[in-house]
Parts: C-alpha cells; structure tokens; sequence
C-alpha cells in the first residue's frame, strides 16, 4: 500500500498514461509585488519568483514547450504533457495576452492539460470562463487546472508574512474554479514562523473539508534577497529542525483526506543566494526520511480523517 496519494497516480488514473508537466516561464509579474495590490512581496519570495528551475521568458512559449518536451519525453519515455505556466502569477495578465499565450500551447502535440499557477486574487469568473470557451474551441478535451499559492490558512501568518491575501480570498477563487470544472492543487509551506502544528493540522482539516484535487508541499528555504533573509542575518528568524519538519508532514498527511493527491513533499531549493535551504539535505533524501518513519510508525495518509460529514453523530449509527 501506498503511503500515500502521489501526484503521479493521479495523473495515470486521469490520463491512462504517465504524464508530465512542461514548465514554462511567463514575462508576467505579481501584484503583490508591482504595487497593485502590494510591495516588496511576500518575505520569502526572491527576485526569481518559483522559477529557477524553468527556461528564461525571453524564449517564447512554443520554444519553452518543445524544448522542455523533447527533453522530458525522451528521458520519461512519455508522450503526454501538462503546459505548466510556473513562475510568479500567471492569470496576472489583460486577458487577452494570457489568451495567446495559451493558444500558442495548445497548439503543442501532446498538450492534454494546460495548468496556471496563481494566486487567488487573480482568478475571476470573467478569465476563467474565457481561458474554458478558448479551450474548447482550440482544442476540445485539454483539460484546464489552478495551482493557487495559500501557503498556510493562518491568517495571522499570512499577514506577517506580507501575503496580501488571507484565506477568504482562496475559498473564493477555489468555489470560481468549481463552477467552471477547473482542478485545483495547492501549495502549502508547513515550515513558515509563525506557524505551529495546530496549524499544520488546520492545512489538512481546511483543504480536506474544502475538498481541493491536490496540494503540493514546500519547505521554506531563505534567501538572502528577500525580507525573511534580512531577518535571517540579524538572527531574528528560527527555523524549525528537520525532525520537526517530518513530524509535520507525518501529521499533516494523517489529517489530509487520502482522495487528495500530493504532488510533493518538499521541493529542490535553490543553493546559489540561499541562506538555509533544506537543512542542507537534498530533497530525495529528506523525502526518504519521512517515508521511512512513517513506514516505522504504521502511519498513512488519511489515517486521522475522520473528522468531517458529522462526527458527532456516529455515536448514533447502529452497528
Ligand atoms: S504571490 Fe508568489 S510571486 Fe507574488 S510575491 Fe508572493 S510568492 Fe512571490
């Protein structure tokens, strides 16, 4: 038995076939960083936004997609792809533009899935019921998803953090998404300060109780050009030990619905202008650890889901 739902499960029981994502880097921006809706940002994020690992935006989409799918087809041995719009927020464009930039990846061979990642403020019922119309006239089928950033459901750290929205704005844009049948993935940081494990439990409870398609996990890594990465240096800001970060994936994917798929449970982190990054392990090898203790433990996805559809009443049902 699987320890847990991967992402990569998800996708084969979606699409018949192993399927991957083709990153690709947008020239857009974010509005909690241009002035809009905010400055400066949130405090862990760099000049880079999420996008040191994707191709510069000054090739076009087609040239990222191509190039990305010969490179990932011929190493997966894969013929179906996700155009994964990665870097900052990407439905933070006129419409219009986000329109060609979407047809150009339609226009891909094997595109089955174009996903936008965002942040919840920038959904609305107008982009969304176009981006679908557009979809189905260019290519019927091609599914569309959200990766939204809610990094925590405290909303208290969300402010700290300069976030710019708080949960509100996430049950919003999720109920837009389900309206028009658009997927919904979320990112989550289980590790920012400011954040305890009742909150990590509260991550699981929400979006198990809200019932999104999958979550996609990070560990907070500092950089130097960054708000939290002042604070870092002036000895202001303390990081929680890797084995409390285990714990917390353990706890979380205990309390997660085990419908929900994860796509990670931490990511790679960039070393270059990195202050703490992984608690200078490589990602695999923590992902290891927490797979290996929860083997130890008997633990698994879902094993404390038993929270929702009236828990009180149970004590009622005959047996
Ligand atoms: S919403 Fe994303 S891109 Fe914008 S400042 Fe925050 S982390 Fe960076």
């Amino acid at each position: 038995m699987s320890l847990y739902y991967p992402y990569s499960a998800y996708l084969k029981n979606k699409y018949g076939k192993k399927t991957y994502k083709l990153p690709v880097n947008l020239p857009v921006s974010c509005p909690n960083r241009d002035g809009n809706l905010g400055t400066g940002g949130c405090a862990f994020c760099g000049e880079e936004g999420a996008g040191f690992e994707t191709l510069p935006a000054e090739f076009t989409v087609r040239e990222q997609l191509e190039k990305n799918r010969h490179y990932i087809g011929e190493k997966y041995g894969t013929e179906l792809f996700i155009a994964y719009f990665q870097n900052f927020s990407n439905t933070y464009l006129p419409l219009e533009k986000l329109k060609d930039f979407i047809r150009e990846s339609l226009e891909i061979e094997g595109i089955v899935e174009i996903s936008l990642s965002t942040r919840p403020d920038c959904v609305s019922e107008e982009y969304m019921g176009e981006i679908k119309k557009l979809i189905s006239k260019v290519k019927p089928g091609v599914n569309l998803s959200l990766e939204m950033g809610l990094q925590t459901v405290n909303y208290h750290t969300l402010s700290t953090l300069n976030r710019g929205h708080t949960l509100a704005e996430f049950i919003d844009a999720l109920q837009v998404a389900r309206k028009y049948g658009i997927e919904v993935g979320t990112h989550l940081i289980l590790n920012l300060p400011g954040d305890d494990m009742l909150d990590v439990m509260e991550n699981a409870r929400i979006l198990s109780a809200l019932k999104v398609d999958n979550v996609k996990l990070h560990a907070l890594y500092i950089r130097e050009d960054t708000e939290l990465g002042r604070k870092y240096l002036k000895g202001l800001l303390k990081m929680i030990s890797l084995d409390e970060y285990i714990e917390r994936v353990i706890t979380f994917l205990e309390y997660l619905d085990p419908g929900i798929a994860v796509q990670r449970l931490l990511g790679r982190a960039p070393e270059e202008k990195s202050l703490f990054a992984n608690w200078d392990h490589s990602w695999w090898k923590i992902q290891d650890m927490i797979l290996k203790e929860m083997e130890r433990r008997g633990s698994f996805q879902g094993k404390k889901f038993n929270y929702l559809n009236g828990k009180a009443l149970r004590k009622f049902q005959k047996r």
